[in-house]
C-alpha cells in the first residue's frame, strides 16, 4: 500500500510498497484511514529518533515488530473489515483509532512476541496509560495511520455520530491528551483554568475545558499567532512578556479565589512550571502536560505545602477519554467548526515529508495541525 515509511531519525520516505496489515485476530479491525494528525511526538521521532519507535535492529516491546514501520496514530477512517468477534463497529462506519498498545495488546502479537510476559503492575491497576511497555499504534507496535490501511484491536475502535466529519475527528486524539489532563484535575463545571503555552495541545486543552464547562480559560502565551487561535477557540489570552510580574497578574485575574482551580502547563520550560504552581488558589491542582527535556529545575516544596496545592502529571490517554470527547462533540460542548480551527493543512503521503514534517518544523507557530491523506480525501 502506499504509504510512509520510518526508518531512523532524518530518514522518513515515502513508498508505494508498505506492507499492508491484515485481519488476524477475531476481534481485529481493518480501517481505511481518511486522516491522520501530524503530532509533536512524529517530529521528535523525525528529529531525534527513535524515542517510542525501536532502535534499529530491535523490537518493540508490545508486538515485537522492527524498522521500518509506518508512523502516524491520530487518525480517523472507515471501517473495511472486522474479525468475528468485533461486535462494536462494523465495515462502513465511520471511527477513530485509541492508539495506545500496552500489556493486553501483547495477546494480539502471537506470532511475534513472547506471550509468557506478565501484565505490570499499571495494567494490573487498571491504567493502560501508565503502562511499563507503554507504545502506540504509528509509533513502533504496529503499521499506522500516515498509510492507507491499519488494524488494530476493537476495543481500540469508537464508531463516530453521524455528523462528525472525518477530518475533524482525527482532532479526537490530541484533544483526548488534553482530556485525560483535565480530568486528572478533577475538573467541575464553572471551574478556572489556566492554559500555559498555545500550541496543539494548548489548544485542544481549551476545547476539553470547554467539553467540561469551564467557567474562565486564560492561556498564556508569548507567540502572538498562538495568542490568536486561542481567542479564535474561545479562551482569554495572556501575554506574559507584557507583564513585570507575570505570575501574580495572572493570579490577580481571580481575586475572589486568589487564583485559578486548575493549570495546565503544556509548554514545559521552568518558568511555565513555576506560574503553573504560583498561580493557582488553596488546594489548585497543577498538571503536566508537556513532555519536558531532561532538565532539572528548581522546585520550592513549601509552595505546595501552604496552600495544600497538588502537581501531578497527565499521560496520554485511555479509551474513556476519547468517549467522552466525542460525548463532548454530540452535546456541542466542542462545536465542530470551532474544533476545525485547529486544522491548518493537509498533505498526501508523497508530499508529507516536505509540506507536513519539514512545515512544522520551519513554521512551527503559524500551524497547528497538518493532517496526513493517505487515500486522498474521503
Ligand atoms: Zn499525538
Ligand atoms: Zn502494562
Amino acid at each position: 500500500m502506499k504509504g510512509l515509511l520510518y526508518y531512523k531519525s532524518g530518514d522518513l520516505r515515502y513508498s508505494e510498497e508498505v506492507p499492508e496489515p491484515i485481519v488476524v485476530n477475531d476481534n481485529d479491525v481493518k480501517i481505511k484511514i481518511a486522516y491522520c494528525g501530524i503530532c509533536g511526538t512524529d517530529l521528535h521521532e523525525y528529529l531525534e529518533g527513535p524515542i517510542f519507535f525501536p532502535k534499529p535492529g530491535a523490537m518493540d516491546k508490545i508486538s515485537g515488530f522492527k524498522l521500518p514501520l509506518c508512523p502516524g496514530h491520530e487518525m480517523s477512517g472507515v471501517v473495511t473489515e472486522v474479525g468475528s468477534k468485533v461486535t462494536n463497529v462494523k465495515p462502513g462506519d465511520h471511527v477513530v483509532v485509541e492508539a495506545s498498545s500496552h500489556c493486553s495488546d501483547r495477546a494480539r502479537y502471537k506470532e511475534t512476541v513472547s506471550q509468557d510476559i506478565p501484565f505490570c503492575s499499571a495494567c494490573k491497576a487498571g491504567k493502560p496509560n501508565i503502562c511499563k511497555d507503554l507504545n502506540f499504534l504509528g509509533l513502533g507496535t504496529g503499521s499506522g495511520g500516515f498509510g492507507q490501511f491499519v488494524v488494530y484491536g476493537a476495543d481500540h475502535v469508537l464508531k463516530l455520530p453521524d455528523f462528525m466529519p472525518l477530518d475533524v475527528s482525527a482532532l479526537c486524539e490530541p484533544i483526548s491528551v488534553a482530556w485525560h489532563a483535565v480530568e486528572l484535575a478533577k475538573f467541575k463545571p464553572g471551574q478556572t483554568a489556566l492554559v500555559l503555552g498555545g500550541g496543539p495541545i494548548g489548544l485542544a486543552a481549551i476545547l476539553a475545558l470547554k467539553g467540561h464547562k469551564a467557567g474562565r480559560i486564560v492561556v498564556s502565551e508569548p507567540a502572538l499567532i498562538r495568542r490568536q487561535f486561542a481567542q479564535k477557540l474561545g479562551a482569554e489570552v495572556f501575554n506574559p512578556l507584557d507583564h513585570k510580574d507575570a505570575i501574580s497578574d495572572l493570579k490577580n485575574l481571580l481575586p475572589e479565589t486568589e487564583g485559578f482551580d486548575a493549570s495546565f502547563d503544556c509548554s514545559g520550560v521552568p518558568v511555565t512550571f513555576q506560574t503553573s504552581i504560583e498561580a493557582l488558589g488553596p488546594g489548585g491542582i497543577a498538571v503536566n502536560v508537556a513532555i519536558w527535556a531532561d532538565k532539572p529545575i528548581q522546585y520550592i516544596p513549601m509552595d505546595l505545602t501552604y496552600q495544600e496545592k497538588f502537581a501531578t502529571g497527565s499521560m496520554g490517554y485511555v479509551v474513556k477519554d476519547f468517549a467522552e470527547v466525542i460525548h463532548a462533540f454530540e452535546e456541542g460542548l466542542i462545536p465542530v467548526e470551532s474544533a476545525r480551527v485547529l486544522i491548518t493543512g493537509k498533505v498526501t503521503p508523497k508530499e508529507t515529508v516536505q509540506k507536513g514534517f519539514k512545515e512544522l518544523i520551519d513554521h512551527k507557530e503559524a500551524n497547528v495541525k497538518i493532517l496526513v491523506t493517505p487515500n486522498g480525501e474521503i
